[in-house]
C-alpha cells in the first residue's frame, strides 16, 4: 500500500512543529529553552512546572511488551476519541471523500466525521448484529477512506466475526480499517494487534477508560504501521498526553493483577445480571455480549429507563436508535449496584 494515496497531500507534506523537547532529549541540564516555571508548581506534591515527553516513550516500552508490538507501532491519543479525530483529519478531505459506519454503533465515529464535514455511510448491522458485508462492499466506492468497525460492538456487546472482517480487511486496500477493541480485555477475542504487518490499512484502537480503570486520565491507543504512526504523530497537539496522566499510567501498567481482578468480577457480576433479567418475566432479550455490558430488550423501556432515572439508578437509554428499539445498555456495576438495578427494575414491573 503506498500511503502518500491516502494521505491528504498537506498532510504528507507537512512540517511539523518541533517542541524544544523534541530537539533535546536529555533530562539532565539546565533548561532555558521551553519558556517554563523555574520554581515549581502551586500545588502540594510532585512539580509539574516542565513539559512532558511529547512521544511518551516510557508508556510506549510498557504497552509494546504488554501488546507484543513495537514501540513505533503506538500512537497515543488523549483518549481514543483523539485517535478517531486525528485519523479523520489525516484521510479524508470534506468536498471529496466519505466513510463507512455500522450503526448501532459507538456514536463517536459520525461526531467526529460531522465536526469535519466528511459524508457518513451508513451500512446498518444485520439483525443479529453481524456485518453486513456484502453491503460494506457494496458502499465502497473510490473516495471511501474509512472503515469502522468495533469489535465487540458498543451498544450491543457482542463481537463480530472475524472471518467477516477478514473478507474486509482483503477485499478493500484503498483506504484504512480501523478496528475499535474498546471492549477486547472483556472478550474471548485476540487482538488484531498482531495482523498489522499483514494488513497495511489497518488500524487498531484500544483504550485504558474501560478494564484499566483510568478513564478519567484520557488515553487512547491506536496501533498501526510505523509509518502512519509517524504521520498521526506529526499532526497531533505536540504535547496532547499531560505529564500528570503519563507518570500515573507507567504506575498503573505495572498492575495487571488489578486489571485481571476487575475483569473476573465484572465477568462475575455480568452472569449474575444475565441470571436475574431471566427471571423478569418483562425482559424480552438480554443479548449475548463480550464486554463489561449488557444491552437489555425490556417492555416499556423508555418508562423503565425514566424511572430508573428517578430512583437514582442511571442506565443508557438505547430505544431510539435504530435496531436496538426498547433496549437499555447497563454497565456491570459493583454488586450491590446492580442488586439495586434488579431490585429498581422489579418494582417497576410490580
Ligand atoms: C468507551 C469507548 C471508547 C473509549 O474512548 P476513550 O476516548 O478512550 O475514553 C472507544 N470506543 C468505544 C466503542 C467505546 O465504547
Amino acid at each position: 500500500m503506498n500511503y502518500q494515496n491516502y494521505i491528504l497531500p498537506h498532510i504528507w507534506n507537512l512540517k511539523p512543529y518541533s517542541s524544544a523537547r523534541d530537539e533535546f532529549k536529555g533530562s539532565e541540564g539546565v533548561f532555558l529553552d521551553a519558556n517554563e516555571n523555574p520554581i515549581g508548581s502551586g500545588n502540594n506534591g510532585n512539580n509539574w512546572n516542565r513539559y512532558p515527553d511529547p512521544m511518551q516513550l516510557a508508556i510506549k516500552a510498557k504497552l509494546a511488551i504488554i501488546k507484543a508490538c513495537s514501540t513505533d507501532q503506538i500512537f497515543l491519543g488523549n483518549g481514543s476519541d483523539e485517535a478517531i479525530d486525528l485519523v479523520m483529519r489525516m484521510t479524508c478531505d470534506s468536498q471529496k471523500h466519505n466513510i463507512i459506519i455500522c450503526p448501532p454503533t459507538y456514536g463517536m465515529y459520525e461526531v467526529s466525521a460531522s465536526i469535519n464535514n466528511v459524508a457518513i455511510q451508513r451500512v446498518n448491522l444485520t439483525n443479529d448484529y453481524q456485518l453486513d458485508v456484502n453491503g460494506i462492499l457494496a458502499a465502497i466506492n473510490e473516495n471511501t477512506r474509512l472503515i469502522f468497525i468495533c469489535s465487540p460492538n458498543n451498544p450491543t456487546g457482542n463481537k463480530l466475526a472475524r472471518k467477516d472482517i477478514y473478507t474486509i480487511l482483503n477485499q478493500y486496500h484503498t483506504g484504512f480499517v480501523i478496528i475499535d477493541e474498546a471492549y477486547i480485555d472483556f472478550s474471548d477475542e485476540t487482538s488484531f494487534i498482531q495482523e498489522l504487518k499483514q494488513f497495511p490499512q489497518l488500524i487498531v484502537l484500544q483504550t485504558l477508560s474501560k478494564a484499566y480503570g483510568l478513564a478519567s486520565l484520557r488515553l487512547g491507543m491506536a496501533y498501526a504501521n510505523q509509518e502512519l504512526v509517524k504521520l498521526l504523530n506529526k499532526i497531533k497537539p505536540p504535547y496532547n498526553i499531560g505529564g500528570a496522566t503519563q507518570e500515573i499510567v507507567l504506575e498503573a501498567l505495572n498492575n495487571t493483577a488489578f486489571v485481571k481482578q476487575s475483569i473476573d468480577l465484572i465477568q462475575v457480576e455480568k452472569n449474575k445480571l444475565v441470571d436475574e433479567f431471566s427471571k423478569i418475566p418483562q425482559v424480552i432479550r438480554v443479548h449475548p455480549t463480550q464486554a463489561n455490558f449488557l444491552l437489555v430488550n425490556f417492555e416499556k423501556a423508555q418508562a423503565l429507563f425514566d424511572y430508573l432515572i428517578d430512583e437514582k439508578v442511571i442506565t443508557r437509554n438505547r430505544s431510539n436508535v435504530s435496531l436496538c428499539e426498547n433496549s437499555i445498555r447497563v454497565t456491570v456495576g459493583l454488586p450491590n449496584e446492580n442488586a439495586l438495578l434488579i431490585e429498581k427494575i422489579k418494582s417497576f414491573y410490580l
